[in-house]
């Protein structure tokens, strides 16, 4: 039991990270839905988007996103940035999912 994100986070569930500092982790989708899917996560256990309290982190998550975008060369690519919640969301710790390429006839 417990949170899968945390468990990542602290090195039990082994996985390498796309990008890490100290306040955020990347890495990729285990089922990606397009050639790049990255999960861009705060380290601090936060539930859902609506326990977001922090414009420093969001600010933070903001520029990591950005940065991948370009790191994977999106930009002119097309790509979607989502996050989750409600029932919509799967896995219980906030994540932002960047997807792509996809053009923009491409379904929510
Ligand atoms: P959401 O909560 O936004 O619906 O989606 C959760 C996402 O986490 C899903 O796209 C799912 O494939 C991904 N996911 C679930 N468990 C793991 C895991 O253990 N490792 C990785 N890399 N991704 C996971
Ligand atoms: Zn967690």
């Amino acid at each position: 039991m417990g949170c899968i994100f945390c468990k990542i986070r602290d090195g039990i569930i082994v996985k390498e990270f796309t990008y890490e500092d100290k306040d955020v982790m990347v890495f990729p989708d285990i089922y990606p839905i397009k050639p790049v899917h990255l999960l861009i996560i705060p380290k601090e256990h936060i539930g859902d988007f609506l326990m977001v309290n922090d414009e420093k982190l969001m600010t933070k998550l903001t520029k990591v996103i950005q940065k991948m975008v370009k790191k994977e060369k999106l930009e002119d690519k097309g790509y979607r940035v989502v996050i989750n919640g409600g029932g919509a969301q799967a896995v219980n710790h906030l994540h932002i999912h960047l997807v792509g390429p996809l053009g923009k006839t491409a379904e929510m």
